[in-house]
């Protein structure tokens, strides 16, 4: 799959499009999806520009989990969930949106619904709060 620079994602990575940052190092950025499928669902993405798992070098496929492991802990901590579903989508067939490598960390508790995937912006202002809730638990270490 060839990669698309003007994805939405590349366009986050180079700031010319806003996102509510929770976590960054030198090879990946973590930050709220604008249409979460539950209450503190994040993104860690790779800086490396690959479409997909099967295009990352092994380095940024080590980089992006490690820091989905990372946010996925400050996840569960911030929002005191019992569980957190990860998962990453491959190609348009597999329900991949957005064409570049992700992963998703979402929060669940026992009976909670999933919302619809990509499909209803949250408020912001919450967004945001709930961010501050991750990156303070990810300074707690
Ligand atoms: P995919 O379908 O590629 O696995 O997931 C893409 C995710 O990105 C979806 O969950 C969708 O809600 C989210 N998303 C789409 N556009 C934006 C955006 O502009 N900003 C953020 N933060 N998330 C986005």
């Amino acid at each position: 799959m060839s990669y698309d620079q003007n994805n939405i994602f590349a366009r986050i990575l180079r700031h010319e499009l806003p996102c509510i940052n929770v976590y960054e190092d030198a090879d990946t950025l973590a930050f709220m999806d604008i249409m979460p499928q539950a209450e503190g669902h994040a993104l860690v993405i790779t800086k490396e520009p690959a479409a997909t798992l099967m295009e990352i070098t092994p380095k940024g496929a080590a980089a992006v989990i490690r820091s989905t492991q990372i946010v996925a802990r400050a996840v569960q901590t911030a929002l005191g969930s019992q569980g957190i579903m990860i998962f990453q989508l491959n190609g348009s067939a597999a329900g991949q949106t957005v064409p570049h490598l992700h992963f998703h960390i979402i929060p669940r508790s026992g009976g909670d619904m999933l919302l619809k995937h990509a499909a209803e912006k949250a408020d912001e202002k919450q967004l945001e709060a709930l961010a501050i809730r991750i990156r303070n638990a990810l300074a707690d270490g």
